[in-house]
């Protein structure tokens, strides 16, 4: 029979006290699974943690870790251990944009010439890393500390969260961009890399979902209708909507499972048609 079985299988989510992290929380939890939720503010990943424990009567807890610092990831390593045992499933969900690391004009043309500042020349390199190191240094990090234990036991899956950027950039986006392709990459590497001791790891690529790091570009913030970029991005998406968190919730379950034991390396489009529609 095939079943997904995460039944205390333990499950570290980074990121998991943001939008889509906590709803994969929360998904992973309704199976059985022992979640761990890593977040840079304690708060969040505690209060996410309590929420989805009362929720689900599975056992969650909240750790603090910083994806971009070493110790902080092994600090927390050490007590998700102690807790909960050593991590079977790691998802990589820390990540996001950044105002500082998005150019304000789309096109270098005639009417920004005089104003280079607005375009990617006007990037300051301090932004672009900021964006660039959260969402590719924070996928490598914690995946080095938490896949050891993996190796040792010869199982694992690892399940990293890319985006559509990562395909095809959107424009204004180039740090966020350029990461994420950097993370399927990876992904790919990475799975060869593990094949012969059974840890698997694949990713997946969300479409649009309406999120505090994006919001800012998407939902005029006055009027909180669509800005004209919301508008595009629905008119691209052939299923004529944002994203739901819960809908990247089957995919997770999927690729962290049995049921994909032989799946490795690969980027699940979770977009409602947006990579398959060439717009006409
Ligand atoms: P979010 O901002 O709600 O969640 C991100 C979480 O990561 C937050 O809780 C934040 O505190 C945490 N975080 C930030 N920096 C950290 C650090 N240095 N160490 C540890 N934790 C840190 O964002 P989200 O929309 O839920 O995004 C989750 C993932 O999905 C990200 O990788 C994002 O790039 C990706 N994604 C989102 C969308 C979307 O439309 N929202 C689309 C594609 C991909």
């Amino acid at each position: 029979m095939i079943d997904a079985n995460l039944k205390d299988k333990v499950c570290v989510l980074t990121g998991g006290g943001g939008v889509l992290g906590s709803s994969l929380s929360k998904g992973m939890a309704e199976q059985g699974a022992k979640i761990a939720i890593l977040d840079l503010h304690l708060e969040k990943a505690e209060s996410a943690a309590k929420r989805i424990a009362e929720e689900t009567g599975s056992k969650v807890i909240g750790v603090s870790a910083n994806v971009l610092d070493r110790e902080s990831i092994e600090k927390a390593a050490k007590v998700i251990s102690a807790e909960l045992g050593p991590a079977d499933i790691l998802v990589n969900a820390a990540g996001g944009n950044s105002p500082d690391a998005t150019t304000q004009a789309e096109f270098i043309e005639e009417s920004v010439l005089d104003n280079l500042d607005s375009t990617f020349l006007g990037l300051k390199l301090e932004g672009f890393e900021k964006v660039f190191d959260l969402n590719f240094m924070g996928t490598l990090l914690p995946t080095m500390v938490f896949t050891r234990e993996m190796i040792s036991r010869k199982k694992g899956s690892v399940v990293n969260i890319s985006s559509m950027n990562s395909f095809r950039p959107l424009t204004k986006i180039p740090a966020y961009s350029a990461a994420k392709a950097a993370v399927n990459n990876f992904t790919q590497w990475l799975a060869v890399h593990y094949a012969k001791v059974g840890v698997r790891v694949n990713a997946i690529a969300p479409g649009f979902f309406l999120t505090k790091q994006n919001s800012f570009l998407l939902v005029d913030q006055e009027s909180g209708e669509l800005t004209p970029r919301g508008e595009k991005i629905i008119s691209s998406t052939p299923t004529g909507a944002f994203g739901k968190p819960d809908d990247l919730v089957g995919a997770l379950l999927y690729l962290s499972s049995d049921m994909a034991g032989f799946v490795t390396g690969i980027v699940v489009p979770v977009d409602g048609g947006f990579s398959a529609y060439s717009g006409v």
